[in-house]
């Protein structure tokens, strides 16, 4: 299906809200969550800090006792399961076979979530690569054939480390973005790129990654946490009797927590850590933000690397997906209310 509507301004930027359950440790100080409406496609969370202000904290002193109240896409309750979620984003993840560029994000604090969502052994990269195989499977009817493609990245401190990479290498290998203007095209010279055949060749990826992911975590402290990883699905699909041919990309990205550290916790490694994180995240809110405006003449995607990376599939002719991954726990009150207002400025 060739989805060739004119898409309205921000028609191609959502929203989503997704509460995760409590642990059996957390789950007396759940915050009184409410849901106006008890359908889990609702429009809307009313998020209801409890009425005792010291109960809250005054983490970087953002304390909050009034009622916030904000709009999204979809609600998920923390009863929904992966298999809920993806049926929510199926559409878009199919779109990049049609040759649309794809984005989805998981924003939130550390804790939230957001490796859960997307990068799971049921997460959403795992999902989206299967209904793509499918997919495409069914479509050789028509003549068509695909070529899948997977790389996998992650940012630290404004520098780019490929996840594929046996775990000795990891950390010696530090990448850098080289955009080709004429092509239209941005790459990252030396970066992995794995031929995806089959369910197993995904497994493999995911293994991989989380390998890596896992090893690098014991040298710095709590690193996956502190970095962007993302993962890139190329398409290239051509059809053998008509002679078309398609070119899609989806991006799956599990952001750093957007926590704020107290100053005073900082020491200089965390400090640059947190600077870079800073930036990239605000970085990407101004991008998307300006994709979302009329004026589209400067959308400032040199900022941080990320943006830098993302910026054929950020805006133009594609779809972005921003998941905002949020605690039920009372103590994450003031973060849970910075994350959603940041979906707020996005959305
Ligand atoms: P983040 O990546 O945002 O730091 P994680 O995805 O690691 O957070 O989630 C923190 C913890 O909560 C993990 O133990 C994870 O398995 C659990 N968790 C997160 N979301 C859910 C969910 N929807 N259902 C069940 N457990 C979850
Ligand atoms: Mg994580």
């Amino acid at each position: 299906v060739l989805h060739n509507q004119v898409q309205e301004l921000r028609g191609n930027i959502r929203v989503f809200c997704r509460v995760r359950p409590p642990s059996a440790k957390e789950s007396l100080d759940v915050a009184d969550i409410h849901y106006p409406d008890k359908d889990r496609e609702c429009s809307a969370i009313e998020l209801i800090g409890p009425s005792n202000e010291s109960a809250l904290g005054t983490a970087m002193g953002t304390v909050s006792t009034k009622t916030h109240s904000f709009g999204f896409d979809r609600v998920f309750s923390p009863a929904a399961t992966n298999a809920d979620v993806f049926d929510e984003i199926s559409q878009l993840v199919q779109s990049a076979l049609d040759g649309y560029n794809v984005c989805i994000f998981c924003y939130g604090q550390t804790g939230s979530g957001k490796t859960f969502t997307m990068s799971s052994d049921d997460g959403m990269i795992r999902r989206a690569v299967d209904q793509i195989f499918s997919t495409a499977e069914g479509l050789q009817d028509r003549g068509w054939t695909y070529k899948l493609e997977g790389q996998f990245l992650e940012i630290y401190n404004e520098t780019i480390y490929d996840l594929l990479v046996e775990s000795d290498e990891f950390d010696k290998k530090k990448l850098d973005i080289r955009q080709d203007i004429k092509e239209g095209k941005i790459s990252v010279p030396g970066l992995s790129s794995l031929r995806l055949q089959s369910r197993t060749d995904v497994a493999d990826v995911l293994r991989r990654a989380a390998k890596n992911r896992t090893v690098a975590a014991t040298k710095a402290n709590e690193r996956s946490s502190r970095s962007h990883s993302v993962f890139i699905l190329s398409l290239h699909g051509t059809n053998e009797s008509t002679g078309e041919e398609r070119h899609g990309t989806l991006n799956l990205i599990d952001l750093a927590g957007s926590e704020r550290l107290a100053h005073s916790q900082s020491k200089d490694e965390r400090l640059r850590e947190t600077v870079a994180i800073n930036k990239s995240l605000s970085a990407l809110r101004e991008v998307i933000t300006a994709i979302g405006t009329k004026d589209r003449t400067h959308i400032p995607y040199r900022n941080s690397k990320l943006t830098y990376l993302l910026q054929y599939s950020l805006g133009g002719n594609s779809k972005t997906l921003m998941f905002v991954n949020i605690s039920p726990v009372k103590q994450h009150i003031p973060e849970t209310v910075n994350s959603l207002r940041f979906a707020t400025v996005v959305n």
